[in-house]
């Protein structure tokens, strides 16, 4: 339990850091993107502006990691409501499939009908996106990628072994892949923010570290099973509710998944 608090206390602390810089630094991102573009555009295909386009591909890049900053930093505003899990799974599959690529292949598995959980429709895509784009990333060649929930009803005598959880019913949201797997070394450092083992550039580390703060937030908790070379399954927990679902808002977009 303690080690829960220590971690979230971070989390926070490291989320107001890295949310201030994150902020202040796109702000200058976009003057220099904006003067880029310039050169670009009146220098037609001299050198120069080649050169410039260079600062462009660079430069967005950096605007997609100050954005993923910007939403481990939970900056923006959430509403919690209770919501239907297998409908937000339901709405974020197509994006889904189209961030994992055509050579992984997608089922979904969800149990009708679920209780509701409280918590904000974007950050439960959020979370969603966060474990799709690592299943990709750890299935180079191809494999499956599956999402299937259910109830779970957490006992007394489970909730030593499942960090301080209450006892209780819970939503159970499992997202499986066939991918690399992570040795135990990895497994315990996976949720740490920016703790990465991709290349420089392609991994922020927030990915984790961002599903754990959500669904801490919302009362629940996340799990990681992985075996090197057969593959990882995470689980999340979440407290169900007995509100009734409400609709999702229509004028919501979800915000597309960044590429690391
Ligand atoms: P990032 O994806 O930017 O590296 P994350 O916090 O999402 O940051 O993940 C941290 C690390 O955990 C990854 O670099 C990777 O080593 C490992 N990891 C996460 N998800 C998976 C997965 N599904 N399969 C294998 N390794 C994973």
């Amino acid at each position: 339990d303690e080690v829960r608090q220590q971690r979230t206390q971070r989390l926070e602390s490291l989320g107001q850091l890295a949310g201030g810089v994150a902020h202040d630094f796109n702000n200058l991102l976009a003057v220099i993107l904006n003067y880029a573009e310039f050169i670009v555009e009146d220098g037609a295909d001299t050198p120069m502006a080649l050169d410039a386009e260079q600062i462009l591909r660079a430069g967005r890049r950096g605007s997609e990691l100050t954005h993923q900053l910007l939403a481990f930093a939970r900056r923006e505003v959430i509403r919690p409501k209770p919501l239907d899990v297998n409908r937000v799974v339901d709405e974020v599959q197509q994006m889904l499939t189209r961030s994992i690529g055509e050579h992984i292949d997608l089922a979904t598995d969800l149990a009708e009908p679920l209780p509701s959980v409280v918590a904000d429709a974007g950050q439960l895509e959020q979370v969603l996106v966060n474990l799709a784009v690592n299943a990709r990333d750890a299935m180079p060649a191809g494999g499956h990628l599956s999402i299937d929930t259910g109830l779970v009803d957490v006992g007394e005598e489970h909730t030593a072994t499942r960090e301080g959880l209450q006892p209780g019913l819970y939503v159970r949201i499992r997202v499986s892949d066939t991918g690399t797997g992570m040795p135990r070394e990895v497994i315990d450092q996976a949720f740490e923010p920016f703790f990465t083992t991709k290349p420089s550039g392609e991994g922020t580390g927030l990915g984790l570290a961002t599903v754990y703060g959500i669904v801490v937030q919302a009362g629940g908790t996340v799990y990681i099973y992985s075996e090197p070379g057969v593959g990882t399954t995470i689980t999340i927990l979440l407290p169900a509710s007995d509100a009734d679902p409400r609709p999702a808002d229509p004028t919501r977009v979800a915000r597309p998944p960044g590429r690391g």
